[in-house]
């Protein structure tokens, strides 16, 4: 194993949770939590029931509060990534409300600043750098397709013709033999187009098209953004030089659709399946993974489309890493709880 921390992870199921800080110019700071422990202990209560009936305890493999750099959410997500130069699929999905902060803890906010970086970019640029610098043993190809999956159909959010000529190359690559795949599965959207990565550069104008691609869709169907489920998906393809024992590992970068409840009084027409689907397949993944921690000898994948793209990196050696996110503020109690029940469930 190139990565020893890799076996340090007990298990294969891991679940973080992060909380928001309150927004500038918020002025009204009643915060639903109490406490977080050094050990991933968070205590949670309603500040309007104060004292014992109020508060639950929640245990996490590690909690992060809201001052909480991208950094250093990213340094303790980095060995999960680095597993994937190993051959491990992985999955790392960020679940909560619309406004918790699952896009900010994926991509960060848009800007140049490389500080707020999420974990897309610093994932992609790590696994890029590595596999570079380990081409004298290890001849590493990195690429990466990205979808949206909204009212159970998925959506290629990388279609650009310039890099479609690169994906036509690397296919080539592919097919002259060059690079060999262990994994049957590994493409679980053949029709995605897939983008070879081969500078940082690449990584952040492939973001950057995913992004936009994703806001037209937004502004088109009324902030769609946050009621579908966006997929990065990055391949590595390594050779052994010395061997010729080939691997093939897959990472998928899941931003959920908000897991807020949509009142069935008032939602109608387009708005009640939106709210529908995205129920359905919240709940799939949720079964999906506690059938996982289980150990059940059966995994229902095939309730959604959600579940079934992320097959390959849920379940057997897959790990899976679970960023559970929060709004602390007491408006959100109940969206918060639920969110933590959610957790709770699967961890
Ligand atoms: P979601 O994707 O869950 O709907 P966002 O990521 O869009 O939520 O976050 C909602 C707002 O909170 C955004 O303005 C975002 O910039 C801000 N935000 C979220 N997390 C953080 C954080 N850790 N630090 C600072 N601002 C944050
Ligand atoms: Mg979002």
């Amino acid at each position: 194993r190139l990565f020893n921390e890799v076996q340090d992870l007990k298990g294969n199921i891991r679940v973080y949770c992060r909380i928001r800080p309150f927004l500038p110019g918020q002025t009204k700071k009643q915060t639903t939590i109490e406490y977080i422990g050094e050990n991933g202990e968070l205590i949670f209560g309603n500040p309007s029931k104060p004292g014992k009936d109020g508060q639950r305890m929640f245990k996490f493999n590690k909690v992060f509060g809201p001052d909480a750099t991208q950094a250093e959410v990213f340094s303790d997500t980095q060995p999960l990534i680095r597993s994937v130069l190993d051959g491990y699929n992985v999955c790392i999905f960020a679940y909560g409300q619309t406004g918790s902060g699952k896009t900010y803890t994926m991509s960060g906010p848009s800007g140049p600043h490389e500080e707020d970086w999420g974990v897309n970019y610093r994932a992609l640029n790590d696994l890029f750098n590595l596999s570079q610098n380990r081409r004298s043993s290890i001849m590493y190809e990195v690429a990466v397709q990205m979808v949206e999956i909204y009212n159970e159909q998925v959506r290629d959010l990388l279609t650009n013709d310039v890099f479609w000529i690169l994906a036509i190359c690397f296919l080539d690559l592919h097919t002259l033999g060059i690079m060999s795949t262990s994994q049957p599965n590994g493409l679980a959207v053949p029709d995605a187009s897939m983008h070879p990565v081969t500078s940082t550069e690449d990584v952040l104008e492939l973001m950057d098209i995913g992004l936009k691609n994703r806001a037209i869709g937004a502004t088109a169907l009324n902030e769609r953004s946050s009621r579908s489920h966006s997929v990065v998906t990055v391949h590595v393809r390594g050779k052994d030089l010395k061997t010729g024992i080939p691997l093939h590992g897959n990472l998928h970068l899941v931003d959920l659709a908000g897991s807020e409840r949509v009142d069935r009084s008032e939602a109608t027409g387009d708005r009640l399946k939106e709210a529908q689907h995205i129920n359905k397949s919240l709940s799939a993944l949720g079964d999906v993974i506690f059938a996982l921690a289980q150990k059940s000898p059966h995994v229902p994948y095939r309730n959604s489309k959600l579940t079934q793209v992320l097959q390959s990196s849920l379940g057997g050696q897959a790990k899976t890493l679970m960023l559970v996110q929060l709004n602390p503020d007491v408006n959100s109690y109940s969206e918060s709880l639920s969110t933590l029940k959610f957790a709770e469930r699967v961890s």
